[in-house]
Order: structure tokens, then sequence, then C-alpha cells
């Protein structure tokens, strides 16, 4: 059984600059990774970040990247998925004393207090005499670690919403689960042939959403034969709200590209709006195809069948708390964000997640002493988290821990 003063899970951009901070404090720290760094980043790294590198780093990061002789990207420079990896967090990762520090192929499966349960020494400061037991599977064989603070950092990418109505399972959903991508697909790369020349319906009104209906749109260009139907729950003309004077450039062509496929006669994109999903089968044949039944307005009787070859549910992400349900942990109702945050978060008026800065640490703090959520967990079902945020959240909450070490 090994030890270490911070068990961070998940290494993804705000775990791994975690581990950074806490080398940079001279805390003892250990990183466990279920895969590798930057996984979840993996399976969009096609896609441009819409915001600038200087958003995307810490200063300790670049520093050490610096002093090794290795050039960091400029700071107004938009990176894709793939570049940020290989320029940054890969590099970073491979720094002797950041790679001896980070456990890859360890899973973390379960969260505890050694010999104290949920229930006991309620809200106490006492729960600490206890160290935090953490049960994982490196290489699929199973471990123990204890610690004395958890950084919970493991992200929500995998963990996808439901397409159907209310956000629970349609009718099938599960069963054709093998034709339904919850993510971005590489449309115009790796996955091409999936959507060429077939028929795509595609789920969701966020940029996810917007980012592969404008791809799906080039290669309706490619090849005319390629069908796109878009479908929305809401009854809205353009699918995206624009963010007045929008600073990300990006993401406000983003919106306008989408928006005007989703108005236009021309581009191919069929819109399905005001819609919900009621059940994926498979029709009476061989051609492999899937009838999705769509409900149309809020009328029970009024739907209408579809037939497609692929769904792309861009219908969001929520936390995994399997692993920490052990732990004292106060959850917001309606997020699954700790609830501090999460409560600070819906005061929040601005339509632009730019616009937000970190809360602190009392915000990130749960009855359950010495455990913290940060990245983009710590905004539950909320995907208004920016990679900003988490630096913040890293760098407030390390210092804090670096404070309690040495006081002791
Ligand atoms: C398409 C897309 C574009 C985005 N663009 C931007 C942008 O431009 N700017 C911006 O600021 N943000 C952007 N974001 C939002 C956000 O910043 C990213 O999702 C970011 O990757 C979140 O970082 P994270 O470290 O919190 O989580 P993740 O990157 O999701 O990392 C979590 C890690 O934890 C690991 N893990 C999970 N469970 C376990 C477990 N039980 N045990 C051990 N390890 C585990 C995973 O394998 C993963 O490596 C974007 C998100 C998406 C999906």
């Amino acid at each position: 059984m090994s030890h270490s003063t911070v068990a961070i899970l998940g290494g993804g951009p705000i775990g791994l600059e975690a581990l950074v901070a806490c080398k940079a404090q001279g805390i003892d720290a250990v990183l466990d990774e279920r895969n590798e760094i930057g996984f979840n980043l993996k399976k969009w790294q096609h896609v441009r970040l819409f915001s600038p590198f200087q958003l995307n780093h810490s200063k300790t990061g670049a520093k050490l990247l610096g002093e090794s002789g290795i050039a960091v990207p400029s700071d107004e420079e938009l990176l894709t998925g793939r570049e940020y990896l290989k320029n940054y967090l890969e590099p970073l990762a491979q720094l002797p004393a950041i790679k001896n520090c980070i456990q890859s192929k360890t899973e973390v499966i379960h969260i505890a207090r050694e010999r104290l349960l949920k229930g006991e020494l309620i809200g106490s400061a006492t729960r600490t005499e206890s160290r935090f037991r953490l049960h994982l599977t490196h290489n699929n064989q199973p471990n123990i670690s204890t610690a004395d603070y958890v950084l919970d950092c493991t992200g929500t990418f995998g963990n996808h919403n439901w397409l159907g109505s209310g956000g629970i399972p349609c009718l099938g959903e599960k069963e054709f689960s093998d034709r339904i991508d919850y993510g971005l697909p590489e449309v115009l790369g790796a996955d091409k042939e999936r959507h060429i020349g077939k028929t795509t319906l595609v789920i969701g009104t966020g940029y996810s959403a917007a980012t592969n209906i404008v791809a799906l749109a080039k290669l309706i260009k490619e090849e005319p034969a390629t069908q796109v139907y878009w479908l929305t729950r809401h009854d809205r003309e353009l699918p995206l709200q624009p963010i007045p004077n929008d600073t990300l450039l990006e993401r406000e062509q983003l919106t306008n590209q989408a928006n005007h496929l989703a108005i236009s006669k021309q581009s191919g994109v069929a819109m399905i709006r005001n819609s919900v999903v009621e059940s994926i089968s498979q029709p009476d044949d061989t051609s492999g195809k899937l009838n999705v039944q769509v409900r149309v307005g809020s009328e029970a009787g009024n739907s209408q069948d579809f037939i497609v070859d692929r769904i792309i549910a861009n219908v969001g992400f929520r936390p995994d708390r399997s692993i920490y349900e052990e732990l004292q942990v106060h959850e917001c109702y309606a997020t699954h964000g700790p609830m501090k945050l999460a409560a600070t978060l819906m005061g929040e008026t601005s339509a632009d997640c730019l616009a937000q800065t970190s809360h602190g640490v009392a915000a990130l703090k749960s009855p359950e002493p010495n455990f913290y959520i940060l990245g983009s967990k710590s905004y539950g079902r909320s995907s208004r988290f920016l990679i900003k945020i988490g630096l913040e959240q890293v760098e407030e909450v390390v210092n804090d821990i670096a404070t309690s070490c040495s006081t002791r």
C-alpha cells in the first residue's frame, strides 16, 4: 500500500496542472490516470480550441518547459486539441520530476476514509484523522493507496447524458449505442467513411453540435448524397444564441456558420425543431440503418420517422459520482456539482463563459474535509467550464494545501 500527501485523480489538463502546482510547492503528490495523459482531449483532438493558449496553461508549466529548453506555443495561438497535447501537455508530463509522479493505466474505483463510514463524524474536521483510502486498478490489477488530500479532476467527458425525453435513454438508445457518437467524431478525417454519402442525425444546440454540423456540411459539398438532419429541442430559428460582441473570434464564427446552415435552404442541413427522439429501432430489412421516431412539438401523436445511418448526440456530460459516494460530498440537486460552487454559478447571468472567474477555495469545499472536485467535473452537468477557471482553482487549492501542510 502506498501513501502520498495529495492524490490527484485524472490526468486531463487540470489534473496535470494540479500535479505541476504541487511539485512547485514541494508537496508530495501522485496522479492516477486511468488511461494516459490527456485521454479525454484525444477524443476531440481535431477540434480547435476557441480560447487562446495564454488561457490554457499555467505560468509554472511554461516556466518548467522553458527551463528544459522546450519552447511553448505563443500566447495568442489557437491550438487544436492535438497541438495542445503535443506542444504543451505531453512535454510537461514527460519532464522527469513530473513523469515520476504519474501512474498511467491506473483507474480510481472507490474512495473512502479508512475505518470511517459516510454517516460518522458528520461534517467534522476530525474526519481528517482517518486517511483517504483509494481502491485502484493498475493495468487491471487491484491496488490500494492512501492520501491526506484528494483532488478529483476526473472530468465528465467519459460520462455522457442520454438523448431521450427528459434526459433518460430513449427506447433502443442502449441497444443501438454502437451507431451513436456522444462527442465529436472526426467527420472530415478518420471517421469520414461513416458519414460521407450517408445520413447522419445530429442532436443538440451547443458548440459541439455546431462543430459537427459545420463539418458535415462540408461533406455535403464534397458528396451531395450525404444527408444531415439537425434536431433541436427548442423552436428557435437560430439554434445557437450568439454572444453579443463575442471576444473569442473562433466561437463567434462557429456560431454564425452553424446558424447560417440551419436557416439556409441551400445548405442541405434539414432542421427538425421543437422535437425529441422517442425511439430508435432497426427497419425490417438488411440495410443496417436506424429508424428514429421523433415527436415533433408537444402533441403525443405527432411523430415522424427518420431513416439514418448514424446519430451524433451532443447532449452533454455528467460527473461520475460513484467514486466518492462514501464521502460527505454536498452536491447540487440540479447539476451534481459541489453545492457551494453550483449555487454561486447559478447566480451568474452573463451568457459568455469567458466572463467568469474562479470563486475561491471556500466555494470548492464540501463537508468532507480535504476533498476537492476541480476542473470540468466541478461544474457538474454545466458545460460552461473553461481551462482558465480550472487553472485558478488549482492555484487557490494547492496554495491552501501548502499553507496547511506548513502549519502542521
Ligand atoms: C470539444 C471541446 C472543446 C473545448 N474547447 C475548450 C476551449 O477552447 N477552451 C477551454 O477553456 N475549454 C474548452 N473545453 C472545455 C474543457 O476545458 C475541456 O473539456 C478540458 O479537457 C477539461 O479538463 P479536465 O482536466 O477537467 O478534464 P478532462 O480533460 O476530461 O480529463 C479528465 C481525465 O480523468 C481521467 N479519468 C476519468 N475517470 C477516472 C478515474 N476513475 N480514475 C482515473 N482517471 C480517470 C480521464 O481519462 C481523463 O484523462 C472544450 C471541451 C470540449 C469537449
